[in-house]
């Protein structure tokens, strides 16, 4: 029981999205506020060694006579070469914050759109965690189209169409190498979208053959009689004939 706490409690800090203004309010290490996850998560090595661990953002820097702020992270040792990398990669990332003297730090909930506390929205993200996109419900579950392509474009959405990647996870053994291109791994992004074939078929798209493929797509929407013991691996896997020779 204790842990379901503690994952709720987790959840919960996840919908928090911070402020930082003037730092008086917010934790350096400990809470969320430059990224997504706190400063700890992100530099956990930095953070093993620091000093500060509890302090606020406000406690950690000086503003010097140019108005830009001195951070003063400290260790509790002195740093191998590759913890100092990761310093300057922290500073860097310090850079984007904008002090704001007198202005106070402010605290907002993420997943409701009043931007205020609701049990009810911590529950429905803790039963449905949303993506940082909002899943594009409309695009996709169209009226417009057959319930067929909204189902192959959900699959690609979510990454489940039955590329060599996907079908690796579920077991099967063996080298993956794309089937098109014979030269990089298949995955959904690099058959749709980044294959050697793939990037023909969008030149092609955008150029002269619109009308073709709009034909072989009307065959498929309408769900000719040929089309219907297709399967989406089918499809996938060989998709380079289906195009140029439908069944
Ligand atoms: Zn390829």
């Amino acid at each position: 029981m204790w842990r379901g706490i503690s994952n709720v409690k987790k959840k919960y800090i996840e919908g928090i999205r911070y402020q930082a203004c003037n730092g008086i309010k917010i934790k350096f290490w400990l809470d969320p506020w430059l990224k997504d996850k706190p400063l700890c998560d992100v530099f956990p090595g930095l953070f093993a060694v620091a000093n500060t661990k509890d302090f606020f953002i406000a406690d950690m820097f000086e503003i010097e006579e140019s108005g830009r702020l001195s951070w003063n992270c400290q260790f509790n040792r002195r740093l191998y070469d590759y913890e100092i990398r990761e310093v300057v990669r922290l500073l860097a990332d310090l850079d984007v914050f904008c002090f704001e003297d007198g202005e106070d730090d402010g605290r907002e909930w993420k997943w409701n759109k009043g931007k205020s506390f609701s049990v009810k929205s911590c529950y429905n993200n803790i039963t449905h965690p949303q993506s940082s996109t909002p899943f594009p419900v409309d695009k996709i579950w169209s009226k417009e189209w057959s319930q067929r392509v909204s189902f192959f474009l959900w699959l690609v959405y979510k990454l489940r169409i039955l590329t060599y990647d996907s079908l690796m996870k579920k077991g099967r053994y063996g080298p993956n190498v794309c089937y098109m291109c014979l030269k990089k791994e298949e995955s959904v992004n690099h058959t749709l979208l980044h294959c050697d074939f793939a990037q023909n078929i969008w030149r092609m798209l955008l150029l002269e053959v619109v009308d073709k493929i709009k034909l072989m797509m009307a065959f498929w929407v309408e769900g000719r009689e040929e089309f219907r013991g297709v399967s989406i691996e089918q499809m996938v896997v060989n998709w380079k004939e289906m195009f140029y020779d439908p069944p």
